[in-house]
């Protein structure tokens, strides 16, 4: 403890001086202090005003914050969610505005800081053209997909955690009902089954490999030692992938690449006590189906592992997709894969190539066996 006050105190007297910590004076009327993305939108915003753009705010620099506060006539805190910066500064006997102004929720933005702070409606700027509408989805190939897919089709309630698996969320696939915290899925599931034990049969709760790791297992362990009738469903793409592909306890690796003993899944949740774990392969679209209707059936906990690497540390040596014979019915299309788009003058389904990994999941999807891979008579091949 010693050592970290220590540091603690070098680290304050680091902050006074430190470039990343940074005043830019010009219009003294306004001062600003800011940090992150909330100094862009400052910047975008009034860009005459003085700021104060903090890049090291652990400790705060108190020295620099009472020069800047002496310096300006009136003194604001720009700051997205909680009043941190703001509640130190004035713990330092300084009068500065914040979340009067700023909800400690959310996002703040351009508008929002201009309108704010200078009292004036914010102009709104017509777009020179109409942008298509690109939302956040899976990567091409990504193994999740297949999974969100078949939870939309059996219509169930998901109990979502964090990665990229949450965008399952977003449409076309729309296919998670919550997500509140790092680990949640499982015991915000069970106690939504315990509160209406009518809901079991229709819902799972999803998390990904290193989400499990980091904060799902202690919910799991509840869901067997309360009886809870839920399925839980591990989606392990081999990585820790939303974050920048890190190795984590289940790949085998450390972060320095080294050999490291690794998780294994099966083994851990029976040795919590789950009796019923089934191994699927995400791209295994029936299988997948079958397994999770039998599992949400049975009174009693059920992990269901879905086992892929992530799109992205996968060679791809698939062959190109095909289209022939598209019958324009957009079914396809409702796995959101971003290679799929249709051409709407010749009414079918254009492949880009560029994106598609032929993983192979709009080859099962489609009813009319329009999509192959090159030389495959519409046959599958992973
Ligand atoms: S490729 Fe198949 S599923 Fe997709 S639009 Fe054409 S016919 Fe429909
Ligand atoms: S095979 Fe189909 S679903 Fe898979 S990446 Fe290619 S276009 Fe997307």
């Amino acid at each position: 403890r010693l050592v970290v006050e220590e540091r603690m105190n070098k680290l304050a007297d680091y902050t006074e001086t430190v470039a990343v910590n940074n005043m830019e004076l010009q219009d003294q009327s306004i001062g600003i202090i800011t940090s992150g993305i909330s100094y862009q939108y400052v910047k975008e915003a009034l860009p005459t005003a003085s700021v104060l753009k903090l890049g090291l705010t652990n400790p705060l620099p108190s020295g620099l914050i009472k020069e800047f506060a002496a310096k300006v006539d009136k003194l604001y805190v720009v700051e997205e969610l909680e009043p941190y910066m703001e509640n130190e500064v004035r713990r330092l006997g300084i009068n500065v505005i914040g979340k009067e102004l700023f909800p400690p929720y959310g996002e703040l933005s351009v508008r929002m800081v201009y309108e704010k702070i200078s009292g004036q409606p914010g102009i709104t700027v017509a777009p020179a053209f109409d942008s298509p509408i690109r939302p956040p989805v899976m990567c091409p190939g990504c193994p999740h997909r297949g999974i969100f897919y078949t939870l939309k089709q059996l219509k169930l309630i998901v109990s979502g955690d964090i990665g990229c698996y949450t965008l399952g969320a977003m449409a076309p696939l729309e296919a998670m009902d919550t997500t509140i915290c790092m680990g949640a899925s499982i015991s915000a599931g069970l106690g939504m089954i315990k509160a209406h034990p009518e809901m079991a049969e229709n819902m799972v709760a999803v998390i990904g490999d290193s989400t499990f790791l980091h904060s799902g297992i202690t919910g799991l362990m509840d869901v067997v030692y309360n009886g809870g009738n839920l399925t839980t469903l591990i989606l392990d793409n081999s990585i820790t992938a939303m974050t920048g592909h890190q190795e984590n306890p289940a790949t085998g690796k450390t972060l320095m690449g080294q050999t490291a003993p690794q998780v294994d899944f099966v083994a851990l949740c029976k040795a919590i006590g789950v009796k019923r774990i089934t191994e699927v392969d995400p791209f295994d679209l029936e299988t997948v189906k079958n397994v999770i209707k039998t599992e949400i059936a049975v009174p009693e906990p059920s992990v269901i592992i879905a086992r892929r690497p992530c799109a992205l540390i996968i060679k791809n040596t698939e062959k190109p997709l095909q289209v022939q014979d598209c019958t324009g019915c957009k079914m396809c299309l409702k796995l959101g894969c971003p290679a799929l788009s249709f051409d709407k003058e010749n009414k079918t389904i254009l492949v880009d190539q560029a994106l598609c990994t032929g993983c192979g999941l709009c080859i099962d999807v489609c009813k009319f066996k329009a999509l192959r891979k090159a030389g495959d008579d519409n046959v599958k091949n992973n």
